[in-house]
């Protein structure tokens, strides 16, 4: 339905991943993905068809948590039309808007006052052929918004995984435009196996640890 959202849950948490990660933050997971990765953590929002919403209502919830900061993730974010009118409005209210994407569809028509944070898969999520490089042209050309405004997002869980995204960033120099964050499947591997590997490289990238997991119980949902 035109002007409204299919969405699985709005919580308010502490931001566990990005430059903002520390900052207390509104939610908006919404519903649907139609990747496959391994190590997808939040599958419940992927699969399950979510309620529907107004951009009024939805609106009116992220007001009500009182927070500067406001997340919409999925579940995939960007495969409803009506994500976008969202983050304009947020925007447009005064809110510091994060989106978090799969990394898989185009963010052209992302509001530029966004502040984007997209995956690139790495081989062992199963689904890195479906990188949209496009996204990674784009933003090294400095095509569609300020590059401070876009952050990419490098999940490892194994060696393999950690050569291959150097060779990702080596070969669009990627670190020398834009915020990389690298960090590990959570109880895959160690992040102190990936901080030897970033140090021993001098890669310029920016570890981090999902904090959520560490702070609330892993399978713990609206965190
Ligand atoms: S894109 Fe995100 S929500 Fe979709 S399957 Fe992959 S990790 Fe899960």
């Amino acid at each position: 339905m035109t002007g409204s959202l299919l969405v699985s849950e709005i919580f308010l948490s502490i931001q566990g991943e990005s430059t903002f990660a520390g900052w207390p933050c509104t939610f908006v997971r919404l519903a649907g993905c139609d990747s496959t990765c391994n190590w997808c953590d939040t599958r419940y929002a992927a699969d399950e068809e979510g309620r529907t919403m107004t951009i009024t209502e939805t609106a009116a919830c992220v007001e009500a948590m009182k927070t500067p900061l406001v997340e919409i993730t999925g579940g995939e974010p960007l495969q409803q039309e009506s994500v976008y009118t969202l983050m304009g409005r947020l925007c447009d209210t005064g809110y510091t808007v994060l989106v978090e994407t799969g990394g898989f569809l185009p963010v052209q028509k992302v509001d530029p006052r966004v502040h984007i944070i997209i995956d690139i898969k790495t081989p062992s999520s199963g689904v890195s052929e479906k990188n949209c490089i496009e996204n990674i042209e784009r933003t090294v050309a400095n095509s569609d918004r300020p590059r401070e405004n876009v952050e990419f997002k490098m999940v490892i869980a194994s060696r393999r995984d950690y050569e291959w995204a150097r060779e990702m960033l080596d070969r669009w120099d990627l670190t020398s435009c834009c915020t990389v964050l690298m960090g590990t499947v959570f109880d895959a591997l160690p992040p102190s196996d990936l901080a030897a590997w970033i140090l021993e490289d001098h890669l310029h990238v920016k570890l981090q640890l999902q904090q959520h997991k560490y702070i609330w119980p892993p399978d713990m949902r609206g965190v």
